[in-house]
């Protein structure tokens, strides 16, 4: 057997017609396959690559940290200092009340630790989620989702999720003394790129507090840069109770995390003791890498040069099939007529080595999400290629 056959019998498939790239080599904004081609990566890991793959500075640190300590100890117990430290670089970037972070392995574990944390605080068992929502795919995001299609075949859900529209009136009204938290993306992804009414968003956030509910945003996809600043919320001027972080925190290591205020952090210790645990939460490798990735976003300046690189595709996707271009930073969104015509144009990028995906609730539009670090010279030339495949 081959290993694209190898890959189809041994490794579990999520899909009946997966990708199957061949790869054997990531680097820079690259990937190469076995057959020796290259590809131009559109979608950086779905927004984990924001520095690019295989960066120096994170390699550099993986290997130190691989060579000096891998896991240690449950989360929690021992004082490991990648943890420390990266939580302390997060904690100088965050508004001041978000200043203790609690490390998860991946985005998913992320949102179910601050519902958890959202229904210890409070008291309370409701939670108010977005129509059209992505937090993950473990059972407990999996009912905040906004989806009946993903979220049918697995019932019965946690109880107690309420879903309203994102920007609406309505979730706005539906806050009330049982609602432990509303959660929401910052900037909607998965349903095509949707930005929050800043308007909205400030009167969700006044609501929130008026009622003792905690507001989660959902910075897992829109944070580290991938906006044009650092967190997606910064746009606004609107500061969640807790932040889910993943993705791009890692710097291509799995790590997902959420932040709150040390106080409410507390509750876990009590209450029940032990109250949210994880044997690999954290895991030090993950936090050198992330904190090495971090630096490396931050030194290298590229959050600057989002805007004008979105500038730089909005100018260059013109073409009689496009119905829409939307886009915050660098997570842009490119509608066509179909999802059949989105599939189309995808297979024809691959041919020609342009990696691109679409999107959950919105497969009718193509994904760009590249690297933070593709150069205008790449966009040119993504964009010739994509308005080609048109
Ligand atoms: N939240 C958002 C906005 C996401 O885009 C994702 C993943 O795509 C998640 C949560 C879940 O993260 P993970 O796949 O690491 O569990």
């Amino acid at each position: 057997m081959n290993n694209r056959q190898l890959f189809q019998q041994y490794v579990a498939q999520t899909s009946p017609a997966p990708i199957a790239l061949d790869i054997v080599r990531a680097s820079g904004n690259y990937l190469y396959t076995a057959d020796g081609r290259q590809y131009l990566d559109l979608i950086g890991g779905i927004s984990v690559c924001n520095i690019g793959h295989c960066h120096p500075a994170v390699v550099a640190a993986i290997q130190q940290q691989a060579a000096t300590y891998l896991h240690v100890m449950v989360y929690g117990e021992l004082v490991q200092s990648p943890q420390i430290q990266y939580a302390q670089a997060l904690a100088a970037h965050l508004p001041a009340h978000l200043n203790c972070v609690y490390f998860t392995n991946s985005g998913a574990e992320a949102t179910e630790g601050a519902i958890k944390l959202a229904r210890r605080a409070t008291g309370r068992a409701d939670i108010i989620a977005c129509n059209n929502s992505y937090h993950g795919n473990t059972l407990g995001a999996l009912s905040v989702m906004g989806d009946e299609y993903w979220r049918n075949a697995f019932r019965p859900l946690m109880p107690g999720v309420w879903h309203c529209n994102y920007n609406s009136e309505e979730l706005i009204t539906s806050i009330n003394e049982h609602t432990a938290c509303v959660i929401i993306e910052t900037i909607q992804a998965e349903a095509g790129i949707i930005e929050p009414n800043p308007d909205w968003l400030r009167r969700l956030r006044n609501r929130c507090t008026e009622a003792g509910a905690l507001l989660i945003f959902d910075e897992i996809q829109c944070g580290f840069g991938r906006t044009g600043k650092l967190w997606g919320f910064e746009h606004y001027g609107i500061e969640p109770d807790i932040a889910l972080l993943g993705k791009a925190l890692g710097g291509g290591m799995p790590l997902g995390a959420f932040v709150a205020s040390h106080e409410l952090m507390q509750l876990f210790t009590h209450g029940p003791v032990l109250g949210h645990i994880t044997t690999f939460g954290g895991h030090p490798v993950s936090c050198a890498a992330g904190l090495a990735g971090m630096q490396a976003l931050l030194a290298e300046n590229l959050i600057a040069q989002v805007a004008e690189k979105e500038a730089l595709f909005h100018t260059l996707l013109t073409h009689p099939a496009i119905k829409a271009v939307r886009s915050k930073g660098l997570l842009l969104a490119i509608e066509l007529d179909s999802s059949e015509a989105v599939i189309r144009a995808l297979g024809k990028c691959l041919e020609q080595g342009l990696f691109s995906d679409w999107f959950l609730f919105a497969p009718q539009c193509i994904r760009i999400a590249p690297p933070l670090t593709i150069t205008h010279a790449e966009i040119e030339y993504a964009c010739g290629v994509l308005m080609g495949c048109l």
